[in-house]
């Protein structure tokens, strides 16, 4: 019954992402008592183990190559072959993100194994592993469970809480060799887009802007929101299509998916394909000057009125809570 799970910790400017550690939860209830083991992939990343440690895993293994020094799918691949051909494992789980949903499928083939993607949540059920996903853009969730073979997924980012960090937890940490060659992309330098500011993936709070905040100057009073409340700011494609902003920031189907604790839509009309990416955030507040306007169709909090009076006066106010 319990399993041997492996669980692919992500790193980011030398530090692991939050997803790591919902991957980590996640991983613990498939294990159903067996054993979590982190894996680090990169260049100098032994030091990110013990935190693995700390969230839940019952032992780390680490894969240091300069080569890995940046994500490719080929050196990503022979690393993470090389521990899935030492350990055996009988599940493999990691973000559903970038470099997850690159990953994910490229190592599901090889393995000739299922691939459950971009999972919410996670749950045992009369001792089997269900895990619940979006279908039809998000207006639906499945519940599905592999009935055999290798269960391999990837978790939606701030869906699964993880485990409590615990600094009291200790385990082993070992390196395991990989040869990695013939790599067919070789990364020679990454420039950012946007190289500040929080995460749009990961933020648990997200001030978006749309068509309505019209140019790029519209945009400063949400990044005020956003610098009071610690959140990101992401738009509408609409606000990506006038070029108000880059889009790095759109969110929809077919830019990021986002699943915040509070998502402040400003100027944004709520179409179909902008719900896709941000409908199921836990608590969404439209401000619209249409009181007609789709997006508060799916709004727990509506405000018909101005952004650009609205979004300084909820600034000064959040200010005011916070002094
Ligand atoms: P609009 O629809 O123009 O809405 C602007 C809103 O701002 C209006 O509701 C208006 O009432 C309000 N407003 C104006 N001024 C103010 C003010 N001062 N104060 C308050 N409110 C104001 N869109 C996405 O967002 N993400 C996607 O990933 C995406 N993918 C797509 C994929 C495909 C294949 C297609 C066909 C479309 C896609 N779209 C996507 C585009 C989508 O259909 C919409 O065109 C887009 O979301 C509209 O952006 P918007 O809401 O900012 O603009």
């Amino acid at each position: 019954m319990s399993k041997n799970i492996i669980v692919l910790g992500e790193t980011r400017d030398g530090q692991l992402r939050n997803v790591t550690f919902e991957a980590i939860a996640a991983g613990k209830t498939m294990a159903q008592g067996g054993e979590v083991i982190g894996v680090v992939i990169g260049d100098s990343v032994q030091s990110l183990a013990q935190e693995l440690i700390y969230y839940g895993a019952d032992r780390v293994l680490i894969v240091e190559d300069e080569k890995l020094a940046h994500y490719t799918s080929d050196g990503y691949a022979q690393a993470l072959q090389a521990v899935i051909d030492q350990e055996q494992p009988e599940g493999i789980v990691m973000g559903h993100t970038a470099l997850g949903k690159d990953l994910s499928p490229k190592i599901a083939a090889k393995l000739d194994a299922g691939l459950v993607s971009d999972a919410t949540a996670v749950e045992e059920e009369n001792g089997d592993i269900h895990f619940t996903r979006p279908v039809y853009s998000g207006k639906a969730f499945e519940k599905v469970a592999i009935q055999e073979g290798l269960l391999l997924a990837t978790v939606r980012p701030n869906n699964i809480e993880p485990l409590q960090k615990d600094e009291s937890r200790s385990g082993e940490v070992f390196s395991v060799s990989a040869s990695i060659s013939d790599l067919r992309t070789i990364i020679q330098d990454v420039v950012r887009k946007s190289a500040e500011g929080v995460d749009l993936s990961e933020a648990k709070v997200i001030i978006a802007g749309g068509r309505g905040v019209k140019s790029a100057e519209g945009f400063q009073p949400l990044k005020e929101l956003a610098d009071v409340l610690g959140g990101a700011v992401g738009a509408s494609r609409g606000a990506c299509d006038a070029d108000y902003c880059d889009y790095s920031l759109q969110i929809g189907q077919t830019g990021k998916v986002v699943t915040p604790d509070l998502y402040i839509a400003c100027g944004i009309s709520g179409a179909i394909q902008h719900l896709a990416g941000m409908s199921n955030s836990k608590v969404i507040v439209a401000i619209n000057k249409d009181p007609e306007a789709d997006i508060f169709n799916v709004a727990d909090y509506g405000i018909v009125g101005d952004l650009f009076d609205v979004v300084p006066m909820l600034t000064e106010e959040f200010k005011k809570v916070k002094a």
